[in-house]
């Protein structure tokens, strides 16, 4: 016999399937795990049993619901085993009216019933029974309850199916009248979707008695039976479906605290502020300072030992401030990385997670962004590389993939030194209300970017809410070890060759003329001719073309707190200085209030640093992506500085 299983998606039908044939099929309680069929035997039988993908109706609305339907046709099972998450008994049942529409003897497998009791649910399987007209049995995949009458069931004799009637009377006529007439093997079946006008059963013959019917309803018959079917769900659910006061489980107790109309939100402040510390604030900076120091060690050591080696001059620079210097960049990360997986994978693991996006998600979902997109926000405010690693808790492709893009605008601890040095020098009283500006400034750039990206590239985004929250669990150490390991190892891969690549060709550029001589002076070097030629990009920006700035711009890319380094190094100090110096140098002369405030919002606001490249890497799969997402944001930053320096100098003259 070829038994099959039809369920709406996580009923448990691929559990049943395992507890039926004993084999070890993959379980997931996402969508999409059982694209193709799986075949088995069921235990003591000889039956062949066939696990199909989970659907909501026989409709042509998916590729699964095709697959399933076209196997109730091809195939002709002899059994069916509609499996029902009991739980949930109303939205099952709608497949389950379809499913006893077609010729083969069906058996409901009311599943998940260990939970019943839990919920507070009361079924009368028998009574329920009676209404579907075949036989219902209560079992539970997880328990293994009920399996073997389950199976005793199916060994039984197939008796004649019983006739269906759950329409108004002059439906039912009306599939009768083209049911007789008809030489289907699913004649019921075939029938209601002729009236219903589906398209795969398009027949003319029976068109006056649709339109009939259609003219007595004053609407499409196809919205009537759908209707009908509904109603007929609830009468039975009235009749068949008992709610108790359900118990009150620990999950619930739990969630009158973390979901608390006034303490919910001081509750997630307070993670928040825990994770931040962890893994940006004072913990991860310590760390970040830890590998620096060693870093340095280790360069020195390298240097000296080359040194020594009569290794040439260009070599040891390559060897120490192109190669370590990048590896030392890409291990700076890791310790902070390592926390805030730990963290977001406590948060997930224990459900904690499904609630910040129950409690974020109906803000966000305006800009067309999960509620999750927060906690890269927060994160990225110390640091964007382990903010576009944290995107990965968003399980919506395109929000994943907006939210990285967008993660980089939140001005991140590099970016501090920028807007001390220029709010500093030249706002002086007002530069706490000049920084406090630009963290307001990038807010209103990530809603703007996040409606522009949703308007032109990621058009079809919207992921369904999650109406049910998972029970609280204690989260596995294992399980959490091993997910942190993956994702870590994951960023060194990838995030690591970036930046080591980049880090090189800075390096590069920095070290050799255009005649390949190397150690020239910086004024001489690759990067300054190309700096000088393409200066008047930046000429919207500061009034002025200035080599100097732009090359200082780009060497931002490696790393966000180099600009004022650069800076320091090209108006001829051998060491970092204060704002007055550096502003009175002849050549950082020319800036005004309206062009620094402008130069700050470009280097806030553009591509971020090689670290935070590797990681957008990582989240956005391909090239092509990266270079339109860097093309995007310093665009983005591109045009708002010219705005900002060009309207704020005609305001200025007036
Ligand atoms: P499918 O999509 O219909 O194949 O559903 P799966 O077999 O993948 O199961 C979905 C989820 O429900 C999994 O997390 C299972 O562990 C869980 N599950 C399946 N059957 C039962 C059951 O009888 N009781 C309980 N408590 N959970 C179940
Ligand atoms: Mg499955």
């Amino acid at each position: 016999m070829k038994i099959a299983l039809i369920g709406n998606q996580n009923s448990g039908k691929t559990s049943l399937f395992n507890a039926l044939t004993g084999m070890n099929q993959k379980i997931g309680n996402w969508p999409g795990v059982t694209i193709e069929k799986k075949e088995g035997t069921i235990k003591g039988t000889k039956h062949k049993l066939i696990d199909l993908p989970g659907i909501y109706s026989l409709s042509p609305y998916s590729i699964e619901e095709n697959i399933s339907k076209d196997f109730i046709f091809k195939e002709n099972p002899d059994i069916i085993i509609n499996v029902v998450d009991s739980t949930n008994l109303e939205r099952n049942l709608y497949l389950t009216t379809q499913v006893l529409e077609t010729s083969c003897k069906v058996i409901i497998a009311l599943n998940m019933s260990d939970l019943l009791e839990e919920k507070g649910i009361q079924i009368d399987e028998q009574k329920l029974s009676k209404y579907l007209k075949t036989p219902v049995y209560k079992v539970s995949a997880l328990t293994k309850e009920g399996i073997d009458d389950l199976i005793t069931e199916i060994n039984q004799k197939i008796k004649p199916k019983q006739p269906q009637s759950i329409f108004d009377e002059k439906i039912e006529k009306a599939i009768t009248e083209v049911e007789t007439s008809l030489k289907d093997n699913h004649k019921r079946f075939t029938s209601i979707k002729i009236l219903e006008n589906d398209y795969r059963f398009k027949n003319e013959k029976y068109t006056k008695i649709r339109k009939k019917l259609e003219k007595n309803y004053d609407t499409d018959l196809e919205e009537i039976i759908a209707t009908e079917r509904y109603d007929y769900i609830e009468k039975i659910r009235k009749d068949v479906l008992k709610r108790t006061k359900k118990k009150e489980s620990i999950s619930d107790k739990l969630d009158k605290i973390f979901l608390n109309k006034y303490l919910s939100f001081p509750i997630f402040i307070i993670i928040m502020f825990l994770i931040y510390f962890l893994s940006v604030g004072v913990v991860g900076t310590y760390t970040v300072d830890l590998i620096g120091s060693i870093m340095d060690n280790f360069t020195n050591f390298i240097n000296q030992f080359l040194v020594t080696h009569n290794v040439s001059g260009w070599l040891v620079s390559l060897v120490c401030d192109g190669i370590i210097a990048g590896v030392g960049a890409v291990l700076s990360f890791v310790p902070q990385l390592i926390i805030l997986f730990l963290c977001i994978s406590i948060l997930e693991t224990t459900g904690y997670m499904s609630r910040i996006s129950l409690m974020l998600d109906k803000f966000f979902r305006k800009i067309g962004l999960s509620g999750k997109a927060l906690i890269p926000f927060i994160v990225g405010s110390g640091c964007s590389v382990p903010g576009i690693m944290g995107t990965r808790i968003i399980e919506n492709a395109d929000e994943r993939e907006m939210t990285s893009i967008l993660t980089p605008f939140i001005p991140c601890s590099a970016k501090l030194p920028i807007i001390a040095l220029f709010s500093g020098s030249f706002f002086g009283k007002n530069s706490g209300l000049v920084s406090a500006s630009l963290y307001f400034l990038a807010i209103i750039v990530i809603i703007i970017s996040a409606l522009i990206m949703k308007k032109f590239i990621y058009k079809t985004s919207s992921s369904t809410f999650i109406y049910e929250l998972p029970e609280y669990r204690l989260p596995s150490l294992k399980y959490t070890l091993r997910d942190v390991y993956d994702k870590v190892i994951s960023f060194i891969k990838r995030a690591g060759t970036v930046i080591l690549m980049c880090s090189i060709v800075i390096w590069f550029l920095l070290s050799f003329s255009f005649k390949l001589e190397y150690g020239v002076a910086i004024e001489d070097s690759i990067l300054a001719v190309i700096g000088n030629k393409i200066s008047f990009i930046f000429y919207p920006i500061l009034g002025v073309n200035s080599w100097g700035a732009t090359i200082s711009a780009i060497q931002g890319l490696v790393a966000k707190e180099q600009v004022i380094s650069s800076m320091s190094i090209i108006a001829g100090f051998t060491e970092e200085v204060g704002g007055t110096e550096l502003f009175n140098s002849s050549i950082f002369s020319f800036f005004t209030p309206v062009s620094a405030y402008a130069f700050m919002v470009f280097n806030l606001f553009s591509a971020p640093c090689f670290g935070a490249i590797g990681a957008m890497k990582r989240e956005l799969g391909s090239n092509k992506k990266l270079l339109i997402a860097i093309f995007f944001q310093t665009f983005m930053a591109w045009l708002l500085s010219a705005l900002i320096n060009i309207i704020g100098t005609i305001i200025i003259s007036i």
